[in-house]
């Protein structure tokens, strides 16, 4: 038999086995406790340490942005200026940063380089990297010219946010650009001018002397024939001198015709994309002013033309310059030109011109190419004629016509030369 005091002994037993177990229990669960209390203090620690890191890459960021000496600035898709750094501010005259952040970047764009800007935001947010230059009107009414680099700003998805642009005042370099131009312009006007007083001084006098004997001997002839007992044998010889001096006379101007082809006419293998991208680097100035745009559309990979670079360039040059001052009228608000080349017929490249313009009333469009034809008040009437000549001196042939609803199409052929044209960029379209 089991006493009670037994019984009460192993019952003490049996709870302070119990109660040994739960200590141990409790101290295994404590430490597990403590150790995960330690973690999530290191992982805590480690999570500042990360955010602190980021804060002091901001703040570094932010130190190089804000001391840049160029304009940084991001802008939203609607041209709202999200941040702009100390240096943009001075750039647009700007006070304060509530003058330009939040407001929107067409506020010191010039009125016609607005859709140009528009047309590079555009390109921007769907993902291009763009160099473009335009006319700016400062918060203080100041005119300069300035050069953004855009580029994209993408999210964690690659979600296109914001546009960076780095912006620079490019004004001295424009004017010095546009001096040299004039001047350019300048001297070739005068170069042209004294070559052709030149030529027309020699002209004369190698001219006089035929002349001058054609008189002498056509009134030698006269003389004759107020004369007594003239026979008309008597004339024949003082004729025939008349003839001959006509004929040098003539020969003469020949020469002189040969002369002024072979020294202008330089004929090379030419890539014609490449003329019209010069020739809308020329005219950009011009048409943006009008607010008009170019839009090019180049056949790739287009054979070289057998021509003269320069003599092209001016033919090409009238036609936009032609098409920009038909879309001047403000009653045109959609104003572009279309510059094509296209292969034809395997070796003729034909170069087209098209305008959003009136057109050309039909009555008329017979006389575009005579010399002196103009409607326009201050036109002399020769570009046109001027392009036919030297179109047609390379064997090539040009044609207008006007579309029912309105815009001109001047179209040129020239012939292919053997050799293929290298390294053509894909047709590409920009606006000037
Ligand atoms: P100018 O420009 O001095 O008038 P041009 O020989 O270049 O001389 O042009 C002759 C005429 O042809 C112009 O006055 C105009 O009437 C017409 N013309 C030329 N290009 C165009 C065009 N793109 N759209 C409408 N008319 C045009």
């Amino acid at each position: 038999m089991i006493s009670a005091n037994e019984v009460m002994g192993y019952g003490l037993f049996a709870l302070a086995g119990m109660l040994t177990v739960a200590l141990v229990l409790l101290a295994v669960v404590l430490r597990r406790l403590r150790g995960a209390q330690r973690q999530a203090r290191d992982r805590e620690a480690e999570h500042q340490a990360v955010l602190d890191r980021l804060q002091e890459n901001e703040y570094r960021l932010r130190a190089i942005i804000e001391s840049e000496p160029e304009c940084v600035k991001l802008q939203a898709e609607d041209g709202t200026v999200l941040e702009i750094n100390p240096a943009g501010l001075r750039l647009v005259d700007a006070d304060k940063l509530e003058d330009v952040v939040g407001k929107k970047i067409y506020c010191v764009v010039a009125p016609e380089y607005v859709d140009f800007y528009r047309e590079n935001m555009r390109r921007v947010f769907s993902g291009e990297s763009v160099v473009y230059e335009f006319k700016a009107i400062t918060l203080r009414g100041r005119v300069a010219w300035m050069e953004t680099h855009g580029v994209p700003l993408r999210d964690a998805r690659g979600t296109i946010y914001a546009l960076l642009g780095i912006t620079r005042d490019i004004t001295e370099h424009k004017n010095a650009e546009e001096q040299a131009r004039r001047h350019q312009t300048e001297l070739a006007r005068v170069a042209r001018l004294s070559t052709m007083g030149e030529m027309a001084t020699g002209i004369a006098h190698e001219l006089n002397q035929p002349l001058s004997a054609i008189a002498n001997f056509a009134r030698g002839c006269i003389r004759r024939l107020h004369a007594d007992g003239m026979t008309p044998g008597e004339l024949i010889e003082p004729l025939e001198e008349v003839c001959e001096q006509a004929e040098r006379a003539g020969e003469i101007l020949r020469h002189v015709r040969d002369f002024v082809r072979k020294s202008e006419l330089q004929m090379k293998p030419l890539d014609i994309n490449q003329i019209v991208r010069t020739v809308v680097k020329f005219t950009e100035h011009e048409a943006r002013q009008q607010g008009a745009f170019v839009r090019l559309d180049l056949d790739a990979g287009l054979p070289r033309v057998q021509a003269d670079a320069i003599m092209i360039e001016q033919v090409i040059c009238n036609l936009v310059r032609n098409a920009v001052e038909a879309m001047a009228d403000a009653q045109w608000s959609r104003r572009q030109v279309t510059i094509l080349t296209r292969l034809i017929g395997g070796d003729v490249v034909e170069i087209e011109v098209g305008d959003s313009g009136p057109g050309i009333e039909a009555t008329i469009i017979d006389q575009v190419f005579d010399q002196f034809f103009t409607t326009k008040p201050e036109g002399v009437g020769m570009g046109l004629s001027i392009s036919r000549s030297i179109v047609e001196s390379h064997g090539g042939r040009i044609r207008a016509e006007s579309g029912r609803k309105g815009g001109a199409t001047f179209r040129f052929t020239l012939q292919a030369s053997d050799q293929q044209a290298s390294g053509h960029e894909r047709a590409d379209s920009l606006h000037c």
